[in-house]
């Protein structure tokens, strides 16, 4: 895609920096995510319009960047997993981490350099006294009696905090701003909190830790980033990232905003994703219904669907809720053109062909995937006994039903027509069983290769099944948007009690059995799958549905009306 194609604001103020030379023509982005959780779909918009700049233009360069400021949430666990989804997503392997926290020393020499130029103090104000002192966003706020501290105080006592002689939130680090700024974010924000806490790789090296706000634009400035790219949340928050990079004199880079994704039927929040985790309303933060970049992997989401995502819902200022079944559409067609086709029979019903040999087996060559010549074709046993879906039976047939009834014909995929000449049923009534015809000349190859009948369906031969178990994934919240509650209500309220729906004894292909994990499939007629890398506790694989295939029947049938329908899907 040409760069004037996805031409965005942001795309453009780095174009026009670039025209004016600003940067000595370099581009320079960075994606700084806060090892506290696993990855969205959220960020992976982020990254890819990091990513995306940084690859657009020529020496351009993306960092990968920690922001690792704040021990008590961050782990290891997901730092590792982060790295795994950018170079995921990206499609490219990050040459160096970055961590915020290997800039600490650099961090604390800028910040008596503020102390020394008058523009920082310790304040011994505790947060509710700092909170209630701030004022409103009518009402300035009040000084802080410890504001006018000496420089050689503060030094002090900014040393005796990084030594750990204070206990934790005894004191703080503020920048000496304006505590009647129009802007609150202006009025003597903290730098430094005291916690007495390990940091996940510091160890027990520091106990005062900087804020966002403080560490954020120093980071960009030391790894000499251009454009910063952030969620609209922190527009206000620019002002107070110009002010500390200005008052120090250093390399100062230019934050820009854009709007967040916002998904329909999703959560996109660490905290409200780790509480789900957490508290076992889903098996993990890969759980294939999480919209985690790990939970769509293992759904069976490919990197490329998910940019193509990104590229279609493009980036503005202006927020808005983007529908789920965008994200859907594009997996679809991704899978459309790369996803090898399988036969699967997820509820089965035995057929017998009572003029077929017993014993016999054929091989008939069938297409690996129509949209695709170069994919070839592959054999599948053809014998006596198969099984075909229970619902492509009716015995008594609605209106334009053309899979099987009593009396009818139909097409198996790959193989011959049949026709339905018995229906075998227990003692209290149900279909156990069919009872069908061939007619020879109707394969491929055949005399009467080319004879039409109405309707097209999958099968399965019996001896030859794999018995494997599909998951078959609905949304995780019934509410467009789940932060909707009523009061007194959590999110949690609008969990979907029937996101997964477990279908054991399937009756699948034989090289599905086989199946790598992560590899995907078009089940024919039924869906896109993905080979789950657990087996269910009977030893079957397990296939994870990815997406519907358009159900054009079920619309019809809803509907109540039938042009065309049929076993065409
Ligand atoms: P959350 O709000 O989900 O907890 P966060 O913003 O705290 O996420 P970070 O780790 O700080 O998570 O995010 C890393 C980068 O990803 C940031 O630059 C942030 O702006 C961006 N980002 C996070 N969520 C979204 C989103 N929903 N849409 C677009 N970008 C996002
Ligand atoms: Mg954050």
């Amino acid at each position: 895609m040409s760069l004037n194609e996805k031409a965005d604001f942001i795309r453009e103020i780095v174009a026009e920096d670039l025209r004016t030379n600003k940067y000595q023509g370099r581009v320079h982005t960075r994606f700084p995510p806060e090892p506290n959780g696993y990855l969205h779909i959220g960020h992976a918009k982020s990254i890819n319009l990091n990513y995306g700049i940084a690859r657009e233009n020529p020496g351009g360069v993306c960092n990968l960047r920690f922001d690792d400021t704040n021990p008590e949430k961050e782990e290891q666990e997901y730092v590792d997993s982060i790295i795994a989804d950018v170079q995921w997503i990206s499609n490219e392997k990050p040459s160096t981490v970055y961590y915020a926290s290997d800039y600490f020393e650099q961090m604390y020499q800028y910040a008596v350099d503020l102390i020394r130029k008058g523009k920082a103090y310790v304040c011994d104000l505790n947060a509710d006294e700092i909170r209630e002192s701030r004022g409103t966003l009518t009402e300035p706020g009040k000084d802080s009696p410890y504001r006018n501290r000496s420089v050689e105080e503060n030094l002090a006592l900014f040393s005796r905090m990084r030594k750990g002689e204070f206990p934790d939130g005894a004191k703080t680090l503020r920048a000496k701003i304006d505590m009647a700024s129009p802007n609150i974010n202006l009025r003597d924000p903290i730098m430094y909190r005291i916690v007495h806490e390990d940091h996940h790789r510091q160890g027990s090296a520091w106990c005062i830790y900087p804020t966002y706000d403080w560490a954020h634009g120093l980071e960009d400035s030391i790894e000499r980033i251009t454009h910063s790219i952030c969620t609209l949340e922190f527009e206000n928050h620019r002002p107070l990232y110009d002010w500390f990079l200005d008052a120090l004199g250093v390399y100062h880079p230019q934050q820009i905003e854009f709007a967040r994704l916002n998904l329909s039927y999703t959560v996109l929040s660490k905290r409200r994703l780790l509480q789900l985790v957490q508290e076992g309303h889903v098996t993990g933060w890969d759980d294939p219904r999480m919209p985690t970049i790990a939970g769509y992997r293992r759904r069976g989401y490919t990197p490329e669907a998910i940019r193509t995502f990104c590229e279609k819902i493009g980036v503005s200022k202006k927020d808005s809720i983007i529908d789920v079944a965008l994200l859907e559409w594009s997996i679809r067609e991704d899978l459309n053109k790369h996803a090898q086709r399988a036969m699967a029979v997820l509820r089965p019903l035995k057929v017998v062909i009572t003029n077929y040999p017993e014993g016999k087996t054929e091989d008939l060559p069938a297409l690996n995937n129509p949209e695709d010549e170069t994919a070839g074709t592959r054999l599948i046993p053809f014998s006596r006994e198969l099984y075909i879906e229970a619902d492509d039976f009716r015995e008594s047939p609605p209106p334009k039903y053309h899979r099987l009834s009593p009396g009818k014909e139909v097409r198996l995929r790959a193989a011959y027509i049949i026709k339905c000449e018995e229906v075998v049923k227990d003692a209290s009534g149900n279909v156990v069983e069919l009872h069908c015809t061939y007619d020879p000349e109707t394969k491929s190859g055949g005399t009467a290769a080319g004879r039409k009948v109405k309707g097209t369906i999958h099968w399965v031969s019996a001896p030859h099944a794999v018995e494997g178990e599909v998951w078959l994934y609905d949304r995780l919240f019934l509410k467009e948007d789940p932060n909707e509650v009523t009061e007194g209500d959590s999110f949690l309220s609008n969990l979907n009690p029937d996101s997964l729906e477990i279908v054991s004894h399937c009756k699948l292909e034989p090289m599905l059995g086989t199946a790598k994990p992560g590899s995907r499939f078009q089940f024919e007629r039924v869906g896109y799958f993905c080979a789950d890398p657990a087996r269910a506790e009977s030893g079957a694989p397990i296939f994870n549905r990815t997406v519907t295939l358009k159900d054009t029947w079920a619309k019809i049938e809803q509907k109540g009306a039938a042009p065309n329908a049929g076993s065409g899907r």
